[in-house]
């Protein structure tokens, strides 16, 4: 019997390939792990002005225009600072008077702060809905950017990139935080102005940095706001647009972030693209779902079935059974970080189903939290 959640031994058939599941920075494969290591070839330790790792970045920048089929016109651009250093780039450089936001979670909220806060903004317009669902932009006077995340990686509840109706019409931008939905949730990048994202989720690389995929109205609109109004070098969009363009960045980047995130384009796309990622979250998820839905103990915790996020599945326990008793049993058999967001204070299992984590690792940590379960009694 044992005395302690650590003290529960998992038989090892039982275990998942690979334990890691969390929603970011998220699972590593070992290949890409291996190709920081490549003896002779490896960028790392070399200048980021000079032609090995400009070629990283073309290999970046390349890879994901053929992952995402980008529309005519569209680019791809990249600076330092992750997502929440574009959340500051787009207060900057793509809202022109204000914004209004889809506020569902944490990461939709964050953005919306960002341009409520911001003394040369009018106060942003925020369309709240509970964690858990999903809110809905909707057509507004006076709005020159629509904002929503396409993955709420705090309650796992996905919302679709679509046009706000009228909206390109009427001049506004569409800026959807795609950071843990890129590469792992389908998309059709002309619904957006500015697809952006972060390496650390679905990508399977590091953190640190921020990618965008920008239409001619979003460059458009940087250079009109810019030539008015004063930006920090740091988060000009125009900048950023210009050295991604030499395939640069505007300051040093960690190089084996973009390493690592090469090699996982090139294996998203050597397996089929968008179309194999998206079919490979989508088996993870159905499986996840229906295990939730069949145990008495365990609901998903996004009732709308719709609603419902491929890549972050969030479960409710019932109060009986302390989901971090459940995580201290998983971490001790080396099956780590499916903890829910720390804000949304719910008792609860978050799981990650990135491209880069095997449907059947996903079907392991099911059967690895019933047998759990069923020692914690
Ligand atoms: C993780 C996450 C962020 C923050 O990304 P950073 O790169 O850490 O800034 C923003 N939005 C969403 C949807 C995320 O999942």
């Amino acid at each position: 019997m044992a005395t302690t959640p650590a003290d529960i031994r998992i038989p090892t058939d039982l275990l998942p390939g690979d334990g890691r599941f969390g929603a970011g920075p998220s699972k590593v494969r070992d290949a890409q792990v291996s190709a920081l290591a490549a003896a002779g070839r490896s960028p790392l330790g070399t200048s980021h002005r000079q032609e090995p790792v400009r070629a990283l970045v073309r290999r970046i920048r390349t890879g994901l225009a053929e992952l995402f089929a980008l529309p005519e016109g569209y680019e791809v651009a990249l600076g330092n600072g992750g997502s929440t250093a574009f959340w500051d780039v787009a207060t900057f450089c793509l809202v022109r008077e204000r914004a209004q936001h889809a506020a569902f979670g944490e990461f939709g909220a964050k953005f919306a702060k960002a341009t409520s806060r911001a003394p040369f903004l009018a106060p942003s317009s925020v369309v709240e809905a509970p964690a858990g669902t999903v809110a809905h932009c909707r057509a507004e006077e006076g709005v020159d950017v629509y904002a929503w995340p396409h993955n709420e990686t705090s309650t796992g509840a996905a919302c679709p990139v679509e046009r706000v109706a009228g909206s390109r019409e009427a001049g506004a931008l569409t800026v959807i935080d795609g950071t843990s939905a890129a590469g792992g949730l389908a998309v059709d990048v002309a619904q957006s102005d500015a697809y952006y994202f972060a390496p650390q989720k679905s990508f399977g690389s590091d953190g640190g940095l921020w990618l965008a995929l920008l239409s001619p109205d979003a460059v458009a609109r940087a250079a009109e706001l810019e030539a008015e109004r004063w930006v920090p070098e740091f988060l000009s969009l125009t900048t950023a647009l210009t050295n991604s363009r030499q395939d640069q960045t505007l300051n040093t980047p960690a190089i084996a972030t973009l390493l690592l995130m090469a090699e996982q384009l090139d294996w998203m796309l050597e397996q089929g693209g968008l179309a194999w990622t998206t079919a490979r979250t989508a088996a993870s998820a159905a499986h996840l779902y229906g295990w939730a839905g069949s145990r008495p103990w365990a609901t998903p915790f996004v009732t709308d079935p719709a609603e419902r996020s491929d890549v972050v599945g969030t479960i409710d326990l019932d109060d009986a059974l302390p989901a971090g008793e459940v995580l201290a049993a998983l971490r001790a058999n080396g099956v780590v970080d499916a903890f829910a967001y720390r804000k949304l204070g719910r008792n609860q299992l978050r799981v990650a189903m990135f491209p880069a984590i095997d449907p059947e690792d996903v079907a392991a940590f099911t059967a690895c939290v019933d047998f759990v379960v069923e020692r914690l009694g």
